[in-house]
């Protein structure tokens, strides 16, 4: 066994995402954001054991993401597409029953030729500048829109992790003023806008990364659980360096431990010199470099030589990385790649 593996806690997921529920409110629709695989955990797994947990519509970044999902899910579940439609996925969104979230006046009528009848939503610009209609895009379709099968209004706050940020009731001001009276389910907050409160709500809440054990949700559980396999120790003198470019130097004799896996398991190399693996609820402190496959850890403390050292443990969480590494949690996961012997427990 050299692969280091990545144990998913589908219970924890499961968990969290009733919590999320419940923080939404009895009246609000919880979706569950599983672009990108999952945050790179997996989306068929995730898909079905929140389906199973109440689930009942998801959101992908693009088409492609889709095909999988729909196969892991069945008919029954909503897909919704952020990337809305593009030029080549009227055939998915036909075959697949995806929803495309639309996002300018081209793809409202690209969609309503290719597909009339076919339901949709909207993705507005509340003041991102990053994807959605502006508003008076949205004022010249609006009634166009309204008289099509559109099945949902959103947009997506840019500071919701940060409460007090001005930016949050500017952009619910918005998303009020351009959606007032209009009798379609609509959608404002993601992970950090459930956070924020009622009002933020509206008809539909779409966490991702809370779902999956990050930032800004504090309450909730760790997913991802990662170890490192041991593959050989041995013991240095004072004045022996380690790794490339001998960037550490042992003071004393040292007891060192080297584990299979690197920067391209998505240990970012930037944490040489900060990162620390855990022996059970023991730090150890990685020594020299990461390398592209290796790590070096000091386990002269250790009263006996371990298997194993874990990068992700209910003590060490994506967060800790994410600060390690001058990235967020969102990062440490979707960088974690394709090497790890991936498993999954519970639901
Ligand atoms: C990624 C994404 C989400 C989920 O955001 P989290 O911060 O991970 O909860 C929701 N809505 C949109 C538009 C997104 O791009």
């Amino acid at each position: 066994m050299t692969a280091a593996s990545l144990t998913i806690d589908l219970n924890a997921l499961t968990a969290n995402w009733r919590a999320l529920d419940a923080a939404s409110g009895t009246t609000v629709e919880t979706a569950a954001v599983i672009k990108a695989g999952a945050y790179g955990l997996g989306a068929a797994r995730v898909g079905r054991a929140l389906s199973r947990a109440g689930a009942r519509r998801f959101f992908v970044a693009v088409t492609e993401e889709a095909a999988e999902l729909r196969e892991a899910l069945g008919p029954g579940p909503e897909i919704n597409v952020f990337s809305g439609h593009m030029a080549g996925d009227t055939d998915r969104i036909h075959d697949l029953h995806l929803v495309p979230m639309i996002n300018s006046i081209d793809q409202m009528l690209r969609h309503v030729e290719a597909l009339p009848g076919h339901p949709f939503g909207v993705q507005l610009d509340t003041g991102m500048n990053r994807l959605g209609m502006e508003p008076a895009e949205w004022a010249a379709l609006r009634d166009i829109a309204l008289e099509q099968n559109i099945t949902l209004i959103m947009s997506h706050l840019a500071c919701a992790d940060e409460p007090d940020h001005p930016m949050n009731a500017a952009q619910l001001a918005s998303f009020r003023t351009m959606t007032e009276g209009l009798d379609v389910p609509r959608s404002l907050s993601a992970t950090g806008g459930i956070l924020l409160g009622p009002e933020y709500h509206f008809n539909l809440t779409r966490p991702g990364i809370g779902l999956y054990g990050g930032a800004p949700f504090g309450d909730a559980q760790a997913v991802a659980h990662v170890s490192l396999p041991v593959i050989q120790t041995r013991i240095l003198d004072a004045g022996e360096a380690v790794g490339y470019g001998n960037t550490w130097t042992a003071t004393a004799p040292t007891k060192l431990a080297t584990v299979a896996a690197g920067y391209a398991d998505g240990i970012h190399r930037a944490m040489s010199g900060k990162l620390h693996l855990y022996a059970g609820d023991t730090p150890c402190p990685v020594r020299g470099r990461i390398s592209m496959d290796l790590i070096t850890v000091d386990i002269t403390h250790l009263p006996e030589e371990p298997r194993a050292l874990d990068l992700l443990n209910h003590i060490q969480t994506v967060d800790t990385l994410a600060d390690l590494a001058g990235s967020i949690g969102y990062e440490i996961l979707t960088s974690l790649g394709n090497r790890y012997q991936r498993r999954y427990s519970g639901a």
